[in-house]
């Protein structure tokens, strides 16, 4: 299946990386989204996010600030060069807002206000659509259909938590979600930890298991000082909480892709026992090696070299010093006589640094040197 990748401005979403979207819970005033907008981008995030029209519990919660905290955010969207995700929550104000936000959030609560959805689906930006407290995943991806099958392709899938008989957190995460939506559906799907435990604390190993379960992303609820926040402020993450965050996210990166040790096997068969046949039959089996795996001569961290009892015109390891290969250490065997083995072999096991996954590994058998003895492949076989 080929993935939907999401293009806003510079940025990609369901492309392969991983997209932090952050910002405040809602918009209060100008100096607090321009302090989260500054601070996030500072710190890594792609886009900010901010409610004007906030969907709150109870009518005597503040509401949001309403167009002018669209106005706000996309001002502050401008100054820090983020582009904007901002919720919506009437079909009659989608159009207005697609002219000043860039990707419109239809929340949990109206996962499935289906003149919401299709309104969504008239324009061209990117919706936002998160899983209603209490929807099944097939509810959320018929609720991304008809944003769809009005000609509005750019859909993100967001789990936020769902309402379980679990109260110790505010909802239940359900990052099996995550997995289950990637192989129903190619669009995009992105994981909110913050409203899905609403607890700060908890929210950064939920953030990295967000990562490591698939997400294309995230989105936190960041605020310049949590404990002025007039909505969500139990969830909200001061700069320094979202820092750390986007700190372990990276080295969740850097620790998939760190080189690995890995063993290379190898084997020749060579013409006779002379030395320029088993020099020369050992440098090709090397330049294989490396060839074969992708690997650089640096890549190279040691070498074991043995030979049949039949062979001892020439260490093997000398085609090594031939080749300039100076600093690689080296240490080289004679083998014990078998009965029926193959003769004239050079064997080398080569000590490598790679990105490879060992199942990536190309071991390496030329002119005729088998993995295995003829008579233990009979044995097998
Ligand atoms: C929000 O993102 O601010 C929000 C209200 O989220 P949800 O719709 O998931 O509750
Ligand atoms: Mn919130």
């Amino acid at each position: 299946m080929d993935r939907t990748a999401i293009e806003i401005g510079e940025v990609c979403i369901g492309d392969g990386g991983f997209t932090i979207i952050a910002g405040p819970c809602a918009v209060e005033s100008r100096e607090q989204v321009l302090a989260a907008a500054h601070g996030v981008r500072e710190r890594g995030a792609a886009l900010l996010r901010g409610g004007a029209f906030k969907p709150r519990t109870s009518p005597h919660s503040f509401q949001g600030l309403g167009w002018e905290g669209v106005e706000l955010l996309a001002e502050a969207g401008r100054a820090s060069g983020l582009p904007t995700v901002s919720e919506v929550m009437a079909p009659h104000d989608v159009e207005r807002m697609a002219q000043s936000i860039d990707v419109l959030q239809i929340g949990a609560r109206n996962m499935q206000n289906f003149p919401l959805l299709r309104a969504a689906g008239r324009v061209r930006n990117p919706i936002l659509l998160k899983r209603g407290p209490a929807a099944t995943l097939d509810e959320l991806l018929c609720a991304a259909e008809y944003v769809l099958a009005e000609g509005n392709p750019r859909v993100i899938l967001c789990e936020r938590g769902i309402r379980t008989f679990e109260s110790a957190t505010r909802n239940t995460l359900d990052l099996s979600a995550v997995p289950v939506l990637r192989e129903r559906s190619p669009l995009p799907v992105i994981v909110d930890p913050s409203h899905g435990v609403g607890v700060r604390r908890w929210i950064r190993p939920l953030a990295r298991a967000a990562k490591a379960v698939g997400a294309d992303g995230i989105l936190l609820e960041v605020h310049p000082q949590p404990e002025l926040a007039r909505s969500d402020a139990e969830q909200a993450l001061d700069l320094r909480d979202f820092a750390t965050i986007v700190d372990d996210l990276d080295r969740m990166d850097a620790a998939l892709t760190m080189p690995r040790m890995r063993a290379v096997r190898g084997a020749i068969t060579v013409n006779g026992d002379e030395p320029r046949a088993i020099l020369e039959g050992t440098a090709r089996l090397l330049r294989e090696v490396l060839a074969r795996n992708g690997l650089r001569r640096d890549q190279v961290v040691s070498l074991l070299f043995s030979v049949t009892p039949d062979l001892h015109a020439a260490f093997p390891a000398q085609a090594v010093r031939e080749m300039g290969w100076t600093e690689v250490p080296m240490l080289h065997f004679c083998e014990i006589d078998v009965p029926g083995a193959l003769a004239r072999v050079v064997r080398v096991l080569a000590h490598v640094s790679t990105r490879r996954s060992s199942g990536e590994i190309e071991h390496v058998y030329l002119e005729g040197a088998r993995v295995l003895r003829p008579d233990l492949v009979r044995a097998i076989a």
